[in-house]
């Protein structure tokens, strides 16, 4: 997929849009199932909060993944693309007994995160399988935005209730056939995920009838050339070791999961936008594009860095920029970039926009979401279209109010 086929895109589905390729998908699925090949029970559940189009669950499915899920919506998704039930965990936070105890009438993994719901969903289903989510109490990366390891995050079981989480288990006579962390959204530093991993190990001797132990993710893709990120490579090495050691020492060959989302479909995402106007005030110059944090909100809500290309002139004279958008709040997705000469009409090409962009697009000022490409096989495939002005206006009801108030006179 290079810059002429994105051009071409967007002159044949317009802009602003979300394109993503399978192939890059496909090989970062090669690349993270090769890192573990040795382990011989490995499963990937895709995290469907990254992008949750039924096209990329059904792209996961044909390569032989589950899938991760927080919501019963996204579950429903997942049977949509025409995923086993069998193939899904549920892992949400907060979220009331009824939804939980609906997923689990449909046969998907529940995931549970808290004692309250864990023991009320043990006394009434003691018979179903739970796998219990733990907070290790590690931090994964330096940004306390997307960390969810640490003392007061929301997140998981603290390994310091594990004395009551066990008197809960006994009293309910209930089944936990897996542990699970997520420790947040940047590992860096491998020896700190293995020693997360040593907590979940730990937390495993407590149980004799798992089948399976899940890592959750964090897996860091670079932004921008040179960047820092995960070593899939090395993790696989080290942890693979652990994890065979601790098979062998709890008597039975346990499963290995993962749920990555963003390691999975960051770099495949390209986010296609127009110059509507190049406005230079006393200090900047600043690219006004067809968009806004309506489409693609990471810039704004966490900082993220988004390099941007202009793909209409890429070998043009490099000029500073301010990237910013077109709706009537601050919206700026990047300040002071060397971008080559932009002039109105221009499309430039936002990098890693598959995880959280489209997934996380609003409505607001009332502008469209955009549409979702997929290359596959060489070719386009529209995989969402663009919303209407119908979109906008389904469910809601215009009251008659000046019927109500002539009748009132
Ligand atoms: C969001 C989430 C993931 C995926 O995280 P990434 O950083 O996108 O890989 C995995 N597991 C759980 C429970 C999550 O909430």
């Amino acid at each position: 997929m290079n810059n002429q086929d994105l051009l071409k895109i967007s002159a044949e589905f317009g802009s602003p849009i979300y394109v993503y390729d399978a192939e890059k998908i496909i090989a970062q699925y090669n690349r993270l199932t090769t890192a573990f090949s040795k382990i011989e029970n490995l499963r990937v559940h895709y995290a469907v909060k990254a992008l949750s189009n039924i096209s990329i669950l059904g792209l996961f499915k044909q390569l032989g993944a589950g899938l991760d899920t927080v919501s019963i919506q996204e579950v429903k998704l997942g049977l949509e693309a025409g995923l086993e039930p069998s193939k899904i965990i549920y892992t949400p936070n907060g979220v009331s007994l009824e939804e939980i105890e609906e997923v689990a009438a449909m046969g998907v993994q529940i995931n549970i995160d808290n004692l309250s719901i864990l023991e009320q969903f043990g006394t009434r289903h003691p018979s179903v399988p739970v796998c219990i989510r733990i907070n290790p109490h590690v931090m994964a990366g330096g940004n306390t935005n997307i960390s969810v390891g640490h003392i007061d995050s929301k997140f998981g079981i603290s390994i310091h209730q594990i004395p009551h989480l066990m008197r809960i288990v006994e009293n309910t006579g209930m089944h936990i056939n897996g542990i699970h962390m997520h420790t947040g959204s940047d590992i860096l530093d491998i020896e700190v995920f293995l020693y997360a991993s040593e907590i979940l190990f730990d937390t495993a001797r407590n149980f004799k009838d798992l089948e399976f132990l899940d890592f959750g993710s964090g897996f860091k893709v670079p932004y921008k050339a040179g960047d820092i990120e995960t070593n899939i490579e090395e993790l696989g090495e080290k942890l693979t070791a652990k994890f065979k050691a601790f098979c062998k020492e709890y008597g039975r060959d346990l499963t290995l999961a993962f749920e990555p989302g963003k390691f999975l479909v960051s770099e495949a995402g390209k986010f296609l936008v127009k110059v509507n106007v190049i406005k230079q005030t006393t200090s900047t110059v600043f690219a006004q594009v067809d968009s806004g944090f309506n489409h693609l909100i990471r810039p704004m809500l966490y900082g993220s860095r988004h390099e941007i290309h202009n793909i209409s002139n890429p070998g043009g004279k490099e000029r500073f920029y301010s990237i910013v958008g077109y709706i009537c709040e601050t919206d700026t997705f990047a300040s002071n970039r060397r971008i080559s000469e932009i002039k109105e009409g221009d499309i430039l090409a936002f990098d890693n926009a598959g995880a959280y962009c489209y997934s996380m697009a609003s409505n607001f000022n009332s502008r469209y979401r955009p549409p979702e490409v997929m290359w596959y096989n060489g070719a386009a495939h529209l995989i969402r279209e663009r919303e209407t002005f119908e979109d906008l206006t389904r469910g809601q009801i215009l009251l008659g109010f000046e019927k109500e108030f002539a009748e009132d006179k």
